[in-house]
């Protein structure tokens, strides 16, 4: 089986089925009531049982807490009497009256206004989810609970979701949908865990499977696969590691191309954690902190001072290294609740990132504030995404001085001369890029919207992904002309999207003439060994030919080696 590669490597493991068992569960009356009321105490004793094993066996005094939770939970006699009253007053099969039992448990939860009742709606939730797929006979696990070396398999994880993913347990993942560029995918290059995405068909064929494989890089995927593939992948896994180990060599070295041009590898992050592998790996810095997984973990905007500290704290782990801090860029599929936002019919091309910042000062300037104080602590930068209009600009820099007299009249400190930068992902902003070169002190590229916008392909559809490409010549001239505008202004242009650890184009991108190269952590040391074996005027040679060439395919060729 196959499906689009998300992120690299080769891994196997036990298979775990992401579903919403609860819409499993079928509206049915049952004819054998006491078969329910055995059935019920026969499957409580397995999930209580199972629950105090884990909880035994918990590694970390979190884990056990949980399970502990979910052991009295699943033993708990006011839930057990009402899904027994259930079977016996309306006849109800065991699925349907845990379920509905847990849904009025979940509601008397979650209509309190607080967030650790909120948690515990989820716990019931995860419990009776377990009861379920043994009242249901089916395969399937929650993200909360899971054992060691497994493969997470599910039609979708949502962005959040791939960030609550535990590295030491999950080996990979594989969805039904996606596209390369998807936040999911995203998150697990950052995470550094193989993943496939678009795997049409992979819950139906998994269902009986116990094992999978998969080869990240080729997006191949192998059920219960024989013992000989499995000895194949422990060598292949071993190679890897000792691939990672040979590219240490060059954790300190400068990136510097063979003729002496400086370049510089920096990272792409979403949380304060991520700068511990930033600096194992010897980032320069970072090009991209996405800030809406910030807004997206909460069930409600994060304030001012929150935001302080979070961004205190990756100044202060980065030191003096240079730090970009993009402002909200919500929408697409980067969903909020909370901010009560309109379904839309495009929401790519909707009302999402700066748009909705200009309009909503209220999220805005708590942000920008946040940064400032911020900026007090280390090397940082600010950045603002989705920018297609000079205007857009200019009304972002008015508010961020206005938070700046704001600062200043509150005696609070912040560094005045913080450099402003935007992101160059709309093909408008590529087009204009020597006017609005004007108006900041940097560019950084967001292919991952600028192809989507060039060949207007939807990054999340892998019906389509024969399109997306960092191939296509009308991207990498957007990309030449992105550049030659920030050169006339003298201003620097660095390159965040996914296009960026695209290791067959390093060369043309540095001939181009890009700057910086920010990148997921697992691809620094890749990209920087590509800058120090590469020479700039040799780089150089190759542009004309690819802004010449007709189609992607011609750009491979010049490419494939
Ligand atoms: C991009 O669009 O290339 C980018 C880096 O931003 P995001 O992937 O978060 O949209
Ligand atoms: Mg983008």
């Amino acid at each position: 089986m196959i499906g689009k590669s998300a992120s690299p490597g080769f891994a196997y493991g036990k298979i775990v089925i992401l579903e919403d068992v609860f819409e499993k569960v079928v509206s049915k009356t049952s004819t054998d009531i006491d078969h329910e009321l055995s059935e019920f105490e026969r499957i409580s004793k397995i999930v209580v049982s199972e629950l105090e094993e884990l909880s035994k066996n918990a590694t970390t005094e979190d884990q056990t807490a949980i399970f502990e939770a979910h052991s009295m939970l699943a033993a708990d006699p006011s839930f057990k009497k009402d899904i027994v009253k259930l079977i016996n007053e309306k006849s109800l099969v065991l699925s349907c009256a845990v379920k509905e039992t847990a849904l009025s448990f979940m509601a008397k939860f979650e209509a309190l206004d607080d967030d650790y009742f909120k948690e515990r709606a989820l716990d019931i939730k995860d419990v009776a989810s377990r009861f379920l797929t043994k009242a249901l006979n089916i395969n399937s696990s929650s993200l909360r609970q899971l054992d060691n070396d497994v493969v997470l398999i599910a039609k979708d994880i949502t962005p959040s979701q791939t960030a609550q993913i535990d590295k030491d347990k999950v080996r990979a993942f594989i969805t039904e949908v996606g596209g390369i560029t998807s936040h999911t995918a995203i998150i697990a290059r950052t995470l550094e865990i193989p993943a496939i995405v678009g795997a049409r068909g992979i819950l139906e064929s998994a269902a009986n499977a116990s094992v999978v494989a998969i080869d990240g890089l080729k997006a191949e995927i192998f059920l219960d696969p024989s013992n000989d593939l499995l000895e194949k992948w422990d060598r292949h896994i071993e190679d890897d590691t000792k691939y990672k180990e040979m590219l240490f060599k060059y954790i300190d070295a400068e990136s510097v191309t063979e003729d002496g041009h400086q370049l510089s590898v920096l990272a792409n992050i979403s949380s304060v954690e991520d700068t511990e592998a930033v600096l194992k790996n010897g980032g320069e810095g970072i090009g991209l902190l996405r800030t809406e997984f910030l807004f997206m973990e909460h069930k409600t905007a994060p304030s001012e001072e929150s935001q302080f500290e979070f961004y205190k704290k990756i100044a202060l782990a980065m030191g003096d290294r240079p730090v970009t801090i993009r402002t909200l860029d919500i929408g697409g599929d980067k969903e909020v609740d909370y901010l009560g936002l309109d379904p839309e019919d495009n929401p790519f091309l909707g009302y999402r990132a700066i748009r909705i910042c200009l309009d909503r000062e209220d999220l805005f300037k708590p942000q920008l504030r946040a940064i400032l104080r911020a900026s007090d602590y280390g090397n940082l930068k600010i950045m603002f995404p989705m920018i297609a209009t000079h205007n857009e600009i200019i009304k972002a820099k008015e508010i961020l001085e206005t938070c700046k007299k704001e600062l200043h009249a509150e005696n609070i400190s912040f560094d005045p001369d913080i450099k402003i930068g935007i992101m160059i992902e709309i093909p408008a902003a590529a087009v204009m890029s020597d006017v609005l070169a004007e108006e900041v002190d940097f560019f950084s590229i967001g292919t991952n919207d600028l192809i989507q916008y060039t060949i207007a392909v939807d990054r999340m559809n892998d019906k389509l992904s024969n399109l997306y490409s960092y191939f296509d010549p009308s991207v990498i001239r957007l990309i030449n002309m992105t550049i030659e505008g920030a050169n006339k202004a003298g201003i620097p242009v660095g390159m965040c999207g996914s296009m960026a650890s695209e290791l067959q184009l390093t060369e043309l991108l540095i001939g181009l003439g890009l700057d910086s190269f920010s990148v997921t952590s697992g691809s620094i040391l890749s990209v920087r060994k590509n800058i120090i074996i590469a020479n700039k005027d040799e780089c150089h040679k190759l542009v004309p030919s690819v802004l010449a060439a007709k189609d992607k395919e011609e750009v491979l060729k010049i490419f494939s080696f």
